[in-house]
């Protein structure tokens, strides 16, 4: 098996997957699927790959067990186009390799985030990172949208204006808005990949970045479905306990109270709620 083709995978390929207004996510190339990583873990020809029910199970027991270098035999190549606060929080990931469009080189586009006007909330006032469900007056989300419209405008008429008086595009850029959009190329491994998703799809994540995620996790279920199906199970939609955590367990399952209290059991509580 000199390469992997996978049918879903190819289905996808140079589409283009919206994000928020103006972004997306493109699957340019892949390399390896499911059967790349039975192949990998067997260390051995095509002929590695046995029925897909075997293969599902030896995925699913590299999954559990967190034997995660056959994982990395998989590649996904993607075009990216996101606001920059999403990609400051996405170039985190250091397991990645990518190129991004340069505003020194290019003009930029004239293209920003502006939420919808039902992504207007409140400072959550338990969570420092988070926004709360409480409900915003209209008239409160209407201004919201209109200042930040108003001020993604005059700076990118300001920096229009530099850029016609021929100033450098690395300086002329400099007062422009986090919201502005930029582009990249980025490659990732699986194994890294599922980790990506895993802390950015969780709903700690901001919402806008959580978008990207969900897309790029539509992308590497195409690519390796199986290995997918077993990431969700044991890791995407499973919670890791610590010893106290699992020290509670056991009481709880004995009859007995919980000992965890404050932050803790909160937290505690979160993870045995049913995922949303
Ligand atoms: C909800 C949320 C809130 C966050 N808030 C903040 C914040 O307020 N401020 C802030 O600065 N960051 C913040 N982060 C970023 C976070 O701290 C991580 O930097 C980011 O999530 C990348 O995680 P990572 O290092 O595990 O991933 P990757 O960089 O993809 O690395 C994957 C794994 O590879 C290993 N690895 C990679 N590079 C190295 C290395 N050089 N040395 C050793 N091991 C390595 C580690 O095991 C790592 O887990 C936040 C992240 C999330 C998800």
């Amino acid at each position: 098996m000199a390469r992997c083709i996978v049918p879903e995978a190819e289905a996808y390929l140079d589409q283009e997957i919206k994000v928020l207004d103006h972004g997306f996510v493109r699957l340019v190339d892949y390399m390896g699927g499911d059967n790349r990583i039975v192949q990998t873990a067997r260390v051995s020809y095509g002929e590695g790959t046995k029925t897909v029910r075997e293969d599902a199970g030896l995925i699913d027991y590299l999954m559990r067990h967190q034997h995660t270098s056959p994982f990395e035999h998989v590649i996904l190549e993607l075009h990216c186009k996101m606001p920059i606060f999403v990609a400051r929080q996405w170039i985190r990931h250091r397991t990645a390799r990518l190129n991004e469009i340069s505003g020194r080189y290019s003009v930029m586009e004239s293209e920003f985030y502006v939420p919808k006007l039902d992504q207007v909330s409140y400072q959550s006032t338990d969570n420092k990172q988070g926004r709360s469900s409480d409900e915003v007056p209209v008239e409160l989300r209407q201004k919201v949208i209109d200042l930040l419209r108003q001020e993604q405008g005059s700076a990118y008429a300001s920096y229009q204006e530099l850029i016609n008086d021929g100033v450098a595009r690395e300086l002329a850029r400099i007062n422009l808005p986090l919201s502005l959009y930029t582009q990249w190329y980025w490659q990732m491994d699986l194994h890294n990949l599922f980790h990506f998703i895993k802390l950015r799809a969780d709903n700690h994540a901001q919402w806008e970045i959580r978008q990207y995620a969900e897309a790029i996790g539509t992308l590497a279920e195409a690519v390796a479905p199986l290995a997918y199906a077993s990431f969700k199970r044991h890791v995407l939609e499973g919670k890791r306990f610590s010893a106290d955590e699992l020290a509670a367990l056991r009481e709880l399952m004995n009859g007995k109270p919980n000992p965890l209290s404050g932050r803790r059991l909160k937290e505690f509580e979160e993870k045995l709620a049913p995922n949303e």
